[in-house]
């Protein structure tokens, strides 16, 4: 079974949930980008002071600070396996991973797609704003995101395709079929 897998999809569709899922039951790294830099930015620390502006604006944080928070973690992942959730966020972060993935064998197996309408996003976001209070959950802020996501990070979709490893899944089906629907996945 592949063990190095990377979600991808837009915010609120579902890959944070899968992630948490699939690392317990596989007892795989769980990486969520989005969580490290939400606990930067609540360490009060200055790191956290820089990116906290970006976050709640729904603009993507630098490439180096997140290369950075891959960087420390590359080699167990690549050990243990891992779940990816957050990174690459666009192919030119892709390819950067790729220089740090490769040397220690880290690069992903599998990638899954989450494949989810923007109308579906808009209401599952709204409901967690009430639910979670995520900053960056606001009507403005989410077809921000939204923007963001089709233009920069759907790209990466076609980047894997011709590599072979991208597999999309409908992500508006119940959490337990998607997770079956991955775990299918996983075991090609
Ligand atoms: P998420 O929890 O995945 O929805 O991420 C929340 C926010 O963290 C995003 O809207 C971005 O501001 C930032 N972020 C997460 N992953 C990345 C990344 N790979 N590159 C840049 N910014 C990111």
């Amino acid at each position: 079974m592949v063990n190095k897998i990377l979600l991808i999809g837009p915010p609120g569709s579902g890959k944070g949930t899968q992630g948490i899922r699939l690392s317990e039951l596989l007892g795989l790294e769980h990486v969520a980008i989005g969580d490290l830099l939400r606990a930067e930015i609540s360490s009060g620390s200055e790191l956290g002071e820089t990116i906290k502006a970006k976050v709640a604006a729904g603009e993507l944080v630098d490439d180096d600070l997140i290369l950075g928070l891959i960087e420390t973690r590359v080699e167990e992942a690549a050990e243990k396996g891992y779940i990816l959730d957050g990174f690459p966020r666009s192919v030119d972060q892709a390819k950067k991973g790729r220089k740090l993935a490769e040397p220690v064998g880290a690069r992903p197996e599998l990638v899954i797609y989450f494949d989810v309408p923007d109308d579906i996003v808009v209401e599952r976001l709204t409901a967690r704003a009430e639910i979670e209070g995520r900053e960056d959950d606001n009507e403005q802020t989410i077809r921000h995101r939204l923007a963001l996501f089709h233009e920069t990070t759907k790209p990466l979709l076609e980047f894997y395709e011709k590599q072979g490893k991208a597999r999309t899944i409908d992500a508006t089906a119940p959490v337990d079929e998607v997770t079956e629907k991955i775990l299918e996945l996983m075991r090609g």
